[in-house]
């Protein structure tokens, strides 16, 4: 096996991966800050002063993954993942489910999952399905007003930094698909990777605000630039 055939590669995605399976992105013209207030649902502080808008804002996004599936991007990286004879870990700060629904194995979601309820009062974090309410009661303690999303907001730590870390220094290659690169800590990831020594690429719909970090970057639709990407990868042409 040749060094790039066993390469390990760190896999960052962001919302641009799921735009084109028709859930909306945050920042793009028309996403969803355009219209509702990130400090409103995004943050502890809003869920404190409006638990229900907060509950009814993320009900809507649980509701609306029945009706959305998994784009060509998404399954290309199921099967690079298959496919690829090293490591291929696929970090993403998306909340929706579409990487495991396109077949990939052990996603780190580092913003957390809409398919999930956390409890404030014990800290349980379980599978969830339906609508959460003022009054939901936490399946674990059975404390009820205290269970929310299971989603990082503004100001909280994202979930599993350690293992991210891990990864991110021990791979060959960086990849970000769809991500501004507006959202810290994961748009630091490039600046850490290239310090490494680690070959970066960005895959994106336009330049995102690292664009110049990156030792490559390809611009267009993540359902076209991805499939490509994996098929050159897996024939070894790049
Ligand atoms: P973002 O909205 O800030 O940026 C999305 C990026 O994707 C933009 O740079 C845009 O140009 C690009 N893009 C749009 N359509 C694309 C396409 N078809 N192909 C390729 N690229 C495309 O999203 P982000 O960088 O992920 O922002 C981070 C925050 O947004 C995170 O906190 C994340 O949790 C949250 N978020 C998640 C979802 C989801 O779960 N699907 C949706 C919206 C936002
Ligand atoms: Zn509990």
């Amino acid at each position: 096996m040749s060094k790039r055939d066993s390469a390990s590669l760190f896999i960052l995605t962001g919302a641009g991966i799921s735009a084109e399976s028709g859930v909306e992105t945050f920042r793009d013209k028309g996403g969803i800050w355009s219209r509702v207030r990130l400090e409103d649902v995004a943050t502890p502080e809003g869920f404190a002063r409006d638990p229900a808008a907060v509950h009814a804002f993320y009900n809507a996004r649980r509701a609306g993954l029945a009706g959305v599936q998994p784009n060509p991007a998404h399954l290309a990286l199921a099967r690079l993942q298959r496919d690829h004879p090293g490591a291929v870990t696929i970090v993403t700060q998306n909340i929706d489910d579409l990487h495991e629904r396109a077949g990939s194995r052990s996603v780190i979601h580092m913003h957390g999952e809409l398919t999930k309820a956390l409890c404030g009062a014990c800290g349980d974090r379980s599978p969830f399905a339906g609508d959460l309410a003022i009054s939901s009661t936490c399946a674990a303690c059975a404390t009820s007003g205290q269970v929310r999303p299971d989603v990082v907001w503004f100001g909280e730590m994202p979930y599993h930094m350690d293992v991210i870390e891990e990864r991110l220094l021990a791979a060959d290659l960086f990849l970000s698909i769809g991500t501004s690169g507006a959202v810290y800590p994961a748009a630091g990831f490039v600046a850490e990777a290239r310090a490494a020594g680690i070959r970066t690429i960005e895959l994106n719909l336009e330049p995102s605000e690292g664009t110049l970090l990156f030792d490559e970057a390809r611009h267009g639709l993540a359902s076209d630039l991805v499939p490509a990407f994996v098929e050159a990868l897996l024939r070894g042409a790049r």
